[in-house]
């Protein structure tokens, strides 16, 4: 699962300032070469909105991915290949995003999942700047509630120190899921990638969450974190998943979390992915979760959905569509 999303973008930069050189010349040749016409991560990395009385901030985390065929394991071939060429997107690399969501409720600042850091891939990790870019710091963060302990769920909670990053935050986490990644020695063989990378991966759980473990609040998925945030439960995907209902008044977001990776393979087509543990009940929950959402209307946030991630998800004869909410400013 390397990212090459960073890479690839970087190298186009680099090639477009090499051209511009040549054709410039000279003195200017420098110049165009230390400034590209256009930054790269010059585009914004939040978004506002407000669910009832909750305001609401989708904070990036950056970039992961991988194989096309880890996140659609039981998609044909051809068809996988074609779905992806209809979407635009590459048919080599899945690019999946990291939307942590920020809720403002109660005098309180709720950060629902941590993110990845560098865990997965170096374009992982821009959550702390994404912060700042709203005036805010880790330690203005009360609390941190994770849907399930994947690395790229939890990475974030350890420091470049090895401390605690978030050092006022309690950190809620899903009780059973910390029983098999955190306590036990998980056996990962179901995940359809390389020995290698699962080592690495269950070492990156461990470690994440290795300056938290002290006081970790774990949780039942079924709980209400807090008034206006209730977790729902969805296991499969891991042992211990929870999604996440947002609600104020008669206002709700339904954060799916890892029911689904990107909506173009898990939610217009219907392929599983791969590293769902228990695949029978991961399907059952995506149904029941996005059943719900479908017949009452709600909102949904993909946490690896394209960013901002908000849409809605639309009952089809064939499963299900998703129809992205237009940008609120
Ligand atoms: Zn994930």
């Amino acid at each position: 699962m390397h990212d090459l999303t960073g890479y690839r973008r970087r190298t186009a930069l680099t090639a477009l300032a090499g051209a511009t050189a040549l054709l410039c010349g000279g003195g200017s040749a420098r110049r165009a070469v230390a400034q590209p016409v256009v930054p790269f991560g010059g585009s914004a990395g939040h978004y506002r909105f407000r669910v009832g009385e909750i305001a609401a901030t989708v904070l990036s985390d950056g970039l992961i991915g991988g194989p096309p065929r880890i996140y659609a394991i039981d998609a044909p071939d051809s068809e996988l290949q074609d779905a992806l060429r209809r979407a635009f997107l590459p048919t080599d690399h899945l690019t999946l995003n990291l939307n942590t969501l920020l809720i403002e409720t109660g005098g309180r600042r709720i950060l629902l999942e941590a993110g990845a850091g560098q865990t997965m891939g170096p374009n992982g990790g821009r959550l702390f700047a994404n912060l700042a870019a709203i005036g805010l710091t880790p330690a203005d963060i009360d609390a941190v509630v994770i849907s399930h302990t994947h690395p790229d769920h939890v990475g974030n909670l350890r420091g470049a120190d090895g401390g605690r990053a978030f050092p006022r935050a309690t950190i809620f986490a899903p009780r059973a899921d910390w029983e098999f990644f955190v306590r036990g020695d998980p056996d990962l063989s179901y995940m359809p990638v390389p020995d290698d990378f699962r080592r690495r991966f269950a070492t990156a759980i461990k470690r994440s969450v290795q300056p938290v473990a002290r006081d970790v609040e774990l949780y039942e998925a079924g709980t209400e974190i807090v008034p206006g945030l209730a977790t729902i439960a969805a296991p499969g995907h891991t042992p211990g998943m929870a999604a996440f209902l947002v609600h104020s008044g008669t206002d709700q977001l339904l954060l799916t979390t890892d029911l689904a990776y990107h909506p173009v393979v898990n939610v217009d087509r219907s392929w599983r992915p791969g590293p769902d543990r228990d695949p029978d009940a991961a399907l059952s929950a995506r149904r029941r979760l996005f059943d719900r959402a479908a017949a009452d209307r709600i909102p949904v946030l993909g946490f690896h959905f394209p960013f901002p991630g908000v849409g809605r998800l639309l009952k089809t004869d064939a499963g299900y569509a998703w129809v992205p909410a237009a940008w609120q400013f």
